[in-house]
């Protein structure tokens, strides 16, 4: 098989590349549009599994709504459909008719959602409701990239509301903070949350929280966001309720969701030049089992394989790689450029001694482990390797983010090297505007402030922001 790209010289086409050749999706017919295949839905149903657990936990259903929603609906609410015009995809034609009103293919589904909304909030007792829902979603794009940037992608759209404005803030936060946990506890990615600024909001929201990984080419990459809803939403779709007093009123609305761009910072942090790593708690496969026979011995070793592969997939998801079409250097290959966490040879040899060879994804290392008490110690292993390819994302993280007062400074830096920038900001859009010339933008505005003043200007600044070119 023909080698990646060298990644230390062009992470870019390093990444287009292990994307197909490790068989996590396919280009499809439709520009811009991927299949993903069996190996990449997997991690994608992990990740899935993770948080979906979690938000039934805080207190949300699962629900589905319609994939085609009105044109009339876009419109209701101004701003959203400023923002999103240009991206819908519209069906005219159905049934082998024109249509009387076209259907839009939900590029996010505030709008349909919020026009049940107004028919199941009646009263203060109808309140908070607490819904998601896991669809693909089409917003038609111009450049896109393998699960970075698609035109459709997959997702969960969570969308609630509340009678107090303090509620949907502490419910905007709260979901900011699990897909916080989901990439730093599951997926080894260390990110940084805070506000977005107005240019970068949500069309149609008051504030946008966001979640932003810093990737091994020192771009940005907005992991997620999480959405206080202007109240132009409810008043639109006239979603009112009782309150106690008797009077009507409109709820606070909130919306929040992460995508399948998820698989691509998980690629875009933790690959080398060997393939991708998979960080262990979502890994489609924890374990890959490799027998290595020799004439002679091949029964012994065939039994030995089977049995571990029993005792092991109880407790992970492993894979026995039995095919005897291939040497066992094609395998190990083809398993590094998959990022499988722990790869286990077993030969003759380490039959007679009760023992494995046992080769780990992050470090390079091969360990012999005693076949007894294996189940554990693997266990043991892949909890350090989490730990392991976390602190070395980290450790990118913080030699990638500097601190800079003044744009002359860092705006060439940022341009020629990516890189990124925490610094002072006014508050104004036309010094936010000064950062595009090199390519950067503001990814947030974070909670602490350390400069006095603004990088364009010498206004003073509230609060420090995070300045990154991004994906
Ligand atoms: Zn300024």
């Amino acid at each position: 098989m023909k080698k990646l790209p060298d990644i230390s010289q062009d992470v870019s086409q390093w990444y287009n590349e292990v994307v197909y050749k490790a068989e996590l999706a396919e280009q499809s017919p439709v520009r811009g549009c991927i299949v993903i295949r069996p190996y990449g839905w997997a991690l994608w149903e992990n990740i899935k599994s993770v948080l979906d657990a979690r938000i039934k936990e805080t207190g949300h259903k699962n629900a589905s709504f319609p994939l085609l929603i009105p044109e009339s609906f876009m419109k209701r609410e101004a701003k959203h459909v400023e923002g999103f015009a240009p991206e819908l995809a519209i069906v005219t034609v159905a049934g082998g008719k024109e249509l009387e009103e076209p259907l839009v293919i939900r590029p996010t589904s505030e709008t349909i959602v919020h026009y049940m909304f107004a028919k199941w909030i009646k009263s203060w007792r109808d309140l908070p409701l607490k819904i998601n829902q896991w669809a693909n979603v089409v917003r038609w794009e111009m450049r896109t990239r393998p699960f970075l940037r698609t035109t459709e992608f997959f997702w969960q759209e969570g969308h609630t509301a509340h009678t107090s404005k303090e509620e949907a803030h502490e419910e905007a936060l709260l979901m900011l903070d699990e897909y916080v946990k989901l990439a730093q506890d599951y997926l080894a990615i260390p990110v940084i949350a805070g506000e977005k600024s107005a240019t970068e909001r949500f069309a149609g929201a008051d504030a946008t929280y966001t979640f932003e990984g810093i990737m091994m080419d020192g771009k940005a990459l907005q992991m997620g966001t999480s959405h206080m809803l202007s109240r132009n939403f409810a008043k639109s779709f006239e979603i009112e309720y009782q309150n106690k007093e008797g009077v009507l009123e409109n709820p606070y609305l909130t919306s929040w969701g992460v995508t399948t761009r998820l698989i691509g910072a998980v690629i875009m942090t933790h690959g080398d030049q060997k393939g991708i790593i998979m960080p262990p708690r979502v890994a489609p496969i924890q374990i890959v089992i490799i027998p290595i026979y020799r004439k002679g011995s091949e029964e012994v070793v065939r039994e030995a394989v089977q049995e571990l592969y029993s005792k092991l997939s109880k407790k992970y998801r492993v894979e026995l790689d039995e095919d005897d079409s291939k040497s066992p250097g094609a395998k190990f290959y083809e398993w590094e450029l998959k990022g499988v966490p722990l790869r286990i040879e077993v030969g003759p040899r380490d039959v007679e001694n009760k023992s494995v060879m046992v080769g780990n994804r992050v470090t390079g290392e091969k360990t012999p482990l005693e076949l007894d008490g294996i189940d554990a110690a693997v266990g043991g292993m892949l909890e350090a390797m989490h730990t392991e390819l976390f602190d070395r994302a980290q450790k990118r993280l913080k030699d990638h983010w500097k601190h800079e007062a003044k744009l002359d400074t860092f705006g060439p830096a940022m341009d020629k090297d990516a890189g990124a920038y925490q610094t002072g900001w006014c508050g104004e859009i036309a010094c936010e505007d000064k950062l595009k010339p090199f390519k950067g933008s503001i990814r947030c505005v974070l909670k602490n402030k350390s400069f006095d003043s603004c990088f364009a200007c010498d206004k003073n600044s509230e609060r420090d922001v995070l300045v990154a070119k991004s994906y």
